[in-house]
């Protein structure tokens, strides 16, 4: 190794350099005589860590170094940049927003295929990003320059030849689909100058499944048109303008959606679109497909690394200009980024649960303003803070008050289940047995999956619980097992008690299998489908079941909340809801804005299509503001009652959260490191002087999670800054322990 003194270093090229470990810092290193004149940053460097060789990220050249002996990167590992300067910007912002290294936030950035290749050892990883293990090479023929020759070849090849032409280009695949074995004769055509070959690159095609035919965009009705021209104004001014599109179920916002991003795409501009993983399904990717045909990439879950990678790599090349995609598409290497939609704003899912802790849907908000990009964060039932946000003119409002081609929201109907045993009252079935003689579909919703809900023993009175997880076991007829729905801990059922080894066990709570178990009794002869997590694990389940529901070929679609996202079910006319306070009852702040969305959200799936849609809804708690609003198409009354609870309580958007989680095997050792913790954050506070209110430690909700002992402690801040502050201290003090775990989660939206 060559080191070098310090006067000699500032003579040479000395960069920075982000490790992807859990490091607070990032590092300097010499560049080598040989690699001097590349053009480093944005790529990848193996560097000498300790006594490793890393992989790092070169974030860019630094004019001086105040450390001595720098030692010098052992080589670049990409031929090409993998990030722009603006995207290195976006993640250091990132990085300091949520507390976390960056050289773990460009790893998140980046395509796990990318780091897959890495480890695989460096000779391969140089051909990263221009060769390529993910790709394919394929031979395209191109019809030639020569007129048929006085050499003629044979038949096949003059058939080859006219398909050639007829097709203007055609792969070597294609052709081999049609002829068969046809080498020879391709080779000849080349040979006498009858056609060219060409060789590409191929990436995979996420839609070769899924050719759909070609649609027009629709004349807009009157508020389509006016948050389509408010969308289109922020485009033409190249001005970061934040909207929030308001809109009922099914008034037009994703048509609003495709007019826009066609709008940026005459800009020259390129279209960024998030939606919940859920979301991502062939029939919203297709929409999109039929109004821009190509030049789309998709980026969800289901695609394996290699695929992955080779979407990011079509991106970063310009090759897609529309980028749809589950949260971490927020990441995606797209320049020129004209708009950013954030379609479901309100979901969840948005948020990543561990690692770097980000909400896409923010961070959209984040991207968009370096981009000077139009945000639209869409939703038929907006988080309160955006509700908020827009009222205090933080975010431009666009509404969508009412459904496409004055279509009426459906009837809905209370129906109050205090006293009684039934899970589906007198009225759902009746409304039930009517719509199945009428020929249309309805959709029962009850989210909480499993036969019953738990097993309890009657006679010591002790539910079935978890042994890892401070939760109660659910009781799964059809597996014959009680389940952990954390930790996947399952036991034979009914089984015995383990407190009393008593053999009595008795049912309690219902599930969508008991669900569908009564619907059969109930309408034996009609087809019932089930949707749950039990039910589409296997790939391709979700989309089966989506299209029978679509074909007709399915009567009553039963299932948890993945049957109220998104889905555009137009012969569904009946939805059923049981047990609608289920959701409240979670130790949550946000149960009643969760509840309220949600049972809004199930409600809109019923009458999309011709034929009006009626509703019933069962609940125990029918006085609750959250179902009473949601049941009455009344967001205002819900809204404004739910700000009112949150300035009242503290919570956002009235206060700004962040929330330590403090874990580990040993119960004692998370107890004493959880109040270690909060006494250094009260010391710290009173240090800086910053308005940050500290609650806890206390118990997590769940408090023990796959073995894990569980302690939290919620940060208020007055402000985001005084909040920071605050946690970039503490970061700096704490001593870290290995056998304890902290992490801190910057705006949770998990807090269980
Ligand atoms: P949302 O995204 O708000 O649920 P969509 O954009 O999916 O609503 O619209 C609901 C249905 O109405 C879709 O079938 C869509 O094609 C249709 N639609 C949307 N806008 C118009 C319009 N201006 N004229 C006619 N049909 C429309
Ligand atoms: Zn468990």
């Amino acid at each position: 190794m060559v080191l070098h003194t310090q006067q000699e270093q500032s003579h040479l090229n000395i960069i920075e350099i982000a490790i992807p470990l859990y490091l607070d810092r990032t590092f300097h290193y010499l560049v080598p005589e040989s690699l001097r004149d590349q053009i480093l940053s944005g790529r990848r460097a193996l560097v000498p860590f300790g006594n490793r060789k890393l992989t790092g990220y070169i974030l860019g050249i630094v004019s001086d170094s105040a450390i001595a002996n720098l030692k010098e990167i052992i080589a670049v590992l990409d031929n090409e940049p993998l990030w722009t300067v603006q995207e290195l910007e976006f993640f250091r912002w990132t990085a300091s927003y949520y507390q976390h290294p960056l050289g773990e936030v460009v790893r998140t950035a980046l395509p796990a295929g990318i780091n897959i290749q890495t480890r695989k050892g460096t000779s391969g990883a140089h051909e990263a990003f221009t060769g390529g293990k993910s790709a394919r090479r394929e031979k395209f023929y191109l019809s030639g320059t020569v007129a048929l020759p006085s050499r003629q070849p044979g038949t096949k090849a003059l058939e080859i030849l006219a398909v050639i032409r007829d097709s203007g280009e055609i792969s070597a695949a294609d052709l081999r689909t049609r002829f068969g074995t046809c080498t020879a004769q391709l080779k000849r055509l080349t040979e006498l100058g009858l056609s060219r070959v060409e060789e590409r690159e191929v990436f995979r095609d996420p839609f070769k499944d899924h050719r759909v035919a070609r649609d027009e965009p629709r004349l807009l009705h009157s508020h389509q048109k006016a948050a389509l021209s408010a969308i289109s104004a922020c485009l033409a001014g190249e001005r970061f303008t934040p909207f929030l599109l308001y809109g009922v179920t099914g008034s037009g916002k994703t048509e609003v959606y495709l007019q826009a991003i066609s709008h940026a795409l005459e800009l020259g501009k390129n279209a960024l679109v998030l939606v919940p993983e859920i979301a991502l399904t062939p029939q919203l990717t297709g929409r999109f497909q039929a109004r821009f045909g190509g030049g789309i990439a998709i980026l969800h879950s289901g695609l394996s690394d290699g695929e992955r990678y080779d979407e990011w790599r079509r991106i970063r090349r310009g090759l897609a200009r529309i980028v749809i995609g589950a949260r971490s598409a927020i990441f995606a290497p797209l320049e020129k980024i004209g708009i950013i939609i954030v379609d479901e704003e309100h979901e969840a899912s948005f948020k990543q649960s561990d690692g770097l802790r980000y909400n896409a849907r923010d961070l959209a908000l984040v991207r968009g303003q370096m981009m000077q990009a139009a945000v639209v964060l869409g939703s038929a039932t907006p988080l309160v803070t955006s509700i908020h946000a827009a009222a205090e003119g933080r975010l431009t409002l666009l509404a969508l008050p009412d459904r496409v081609a004055g279509r009426p929201m459906p009837l809905v109907e209370l129906v109050a289940m205090k006293g009684s045993k039934e899970t589906i009252s007198t009225t759902l079935s009746a409304q039930l047995a009517e719509t199945y003689l009428q020929h249309r579909q309805a959709i029962v919703f009850l989210n909480r999956r499993g036969f019953a809900t738990f097993l309890v023993c009657t006679d010591c009175g002790k539910p079935l619980t978890c042994p890892n997880c401070s939760v109660t076991l659910t009781y799964h007829r059809q597996r014959g097992q009680s389940l952990c729905h954390y930790c996947d801990y399952a036991v034979p059922a009914p089984g015995t008690c383990p407190a009393c080894t008593g053999a009595a066990l008795t049912e309690l709570g219902a599930g969508t299998e008991k669900l569908e178990h009564d619907l059969k009794e109930l309408l034996p002869t009609a087809r019932i489908l089930r949707m749950d997590s039990d039910t589409t694990s296997g790939k391709g389940s979700h989309e089966r079941l989506l299209s029978r529901m679509n074909d007709g070929s399915a009567d009553i679609l039963v299932g948890t909340q993945m049957i109220a996202k998104g889905h555009d079910f137009p012969e569904v006319t009946l939805v059923g809801v049981v047990n609608a306070e289920a959701s409240l009852g979670m130790p949550d702040f946000r149960a009643a804005e969760r509840t309220f969305q949600l049972l809004s959200q199930v409600i809109g799936r019923a009458g999309r299509g011709e034929n009006p849609g009626r509703v019933v809804v069962q609940a125990y708690e029918t006085e609750h503001y959250a179902i009473r609003s949601a049941a009455g198409h009344d967001a205002a009354g819900f809204y404004q009652q739910e700000l009112e609870f949150r300035r009242e309580a503290g919570y956002p958007p009235f206060a700004f959260l962040a929330a330590f989680a403090i874990s580990g095997l040993a119960e004692q050792a998370v107890s004493d490191q959880a109040d270690l913790t909060a006494r250094l954050l009260a010391q710290l506070k009173s240090e800086l002087k910053v308005r940050v209110e500290i609650l806890g430690p206390a118990p997590s909700p769940l408090y023990r999670l796959r073995n894990r002992f569980r302690r939290q402690i919620l940060l208020k801040g007055a402000n985001r800054s005084d909040l920071h502050r605050l946690l970039a201290c503490w970061r700096q003090r704490a001593a870290k322990i290995s056998t304890v775990r902290i992490s801190v989660d910057i705006d949770p939206v998990d807090m269980m």
